[in-house]
């Protein structure tokens, strides 16, 4: 259906090109946070309900996946081979994922988060994997990790089977689109609904969300800004260089311009102690929108995500004198509640 939108259009026909299944309750609401919005007394702020995509507890893998998935379909593939840490909410959308596509899945998950409690190790996420029927195998670093997968491998097609292989996050060119097609819902979203989106945030691991946004919205609307906050790599230029990379490669497949540099940023500063160690101000955060919102964040993304909007919020290089919409992304996370406990009451 057309929009009278040129841009709208020419993406929306694009994406409907490429190989795609229909895992995702889409669109996500798109809904303003009227009582955090209160309190803060900066920007409008709103949120898209990603963690509401429907494919067993949701999150921001399942738009990605649906286009991975459609793309392992087309080449044959029987089974699906994915990585992630012991809470990866990735691996969870994947065994799902698969299951619903009626493929095997294999996952290789890496025990390398520095938090640990019993509920880590067996609840949350990784109990769903059990639940969605597939086959983990745990390691303890990328390493071994990657000759795991090597050996994973050489099994299923001795035993006549074809592997697809989903890098972490499923953040790759292919993956991404998932996030083109996010931004175009958004933009669609904020037309229907009245909202001037200037600016959007999310958490950034594997970044392919964060490159999907940007180039999305360069295709669609170049004054959008969107940030990263970054909640995993402790190599800040490589995920810099990631980004870009990734950005620049769907921008490439899909022959749209790249987004402006100033447009797309990472912030580093709320990474804090690394990669899924909570901290008291995350915590803070998470029981704040909870309380406030009644929306669930997570220890590892989306609380650490939503402490950087607030404190770039506070001071005052976020939507600053501004009327147009601070929108954050919900990616998800919500089992990872459960296997961080300890940690949200240690009673
Ligand atoms: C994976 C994940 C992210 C980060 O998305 P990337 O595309 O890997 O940067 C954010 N939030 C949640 C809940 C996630 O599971």
């Amino acid at each position: 259906m057309s929009s009278g939108d040129a841009p709208y259009d020419a993406l929306t026909k694009l994406l409907a090109s490429v190989p795609r299944c229909h895992f995702a309750h889409l669109p996500t609401p798109l809904e303003p946070l009227t009582r955090l919005s209160a309190e803060v007394g900066g920007p409008p702020l709103w949120i898209k309900r990603d963690d509401c995509t429907g494919l067993a507890v949701g999150g921001n893998k399942t738009r990605k996946l649906e286009f991975l998935v459609g793309e392992a379909l087309e080449q044959g593939a029987d089974t699906l081979l994915s990585f992630g840490a012991v809470q990866s909410n990735h691996a969870r959308q994947t065994a799902a994922a698969a299951a619903r596509a009626g493929l095997a899945c294999r996952l290789v998950l890496v025990d390398m988060v520095e938090y640990s409690e019993p509920a880590y190790e067996n609840s949350g996420n990784v109990l769903l994997d059990h639940l969605l029927g597939a086959e983990i195998t745990i390691v303890s670093s990328q390493a071994e990790a990657a000759s795991a997968a090597g050996r994973i491998i050489d099994e299923e097609t001795a035993a006549g089977r074809k592997v697809y292989g989903i890098p972490t996050g499923g953040s790759n060119a292919v993956g991404a689109l998932g996030y083109v097609d996010c931004a175009r819902e958004i933009f669609r979203q904020n037309r229907d609904q009245g909202v001037r989106v200037g600016t959007v945030v999310t958490a950034v691991s594997s970044a392919g969300t964060l490159a999907g946004l940007a180039a999305g919205f360069a295709a669609l609307d170049p004054d959008v800004n969107v940030v990263g906050i970054n909640v995993y790599d402790k190599d800040f230029e490589a995920q810099e260089t990631t980004l870009r990379g990734l950005a620049a490669e769907v921008c490439e497949t899909l022959g749209i311009q790249r987004p402006e540099p100033s447009r797309v940023e990472l912030r580093h500063e709320f990474l804090a102690e690394g990669y899924g160690v909570p901290n008291a101000g995350v915590m803070d955060v998470v029981q704040r929108v909870a309380s406030v919102e009644g929306v669930l964040l997570d220890p590892v993304y989306t609380g650490k995500a939503m402490a950087g909007l607030l404190s770039l919020i506070a001071g005052g290089s976020l939507g600053d004198g501004s009327s147009d919409a601070v929108v954050f992304l919900h990616t998800g996370g919500t089992p990872g509640l459960f296997a961080y406990r300890d940690a949200i009451d240690p009673r």
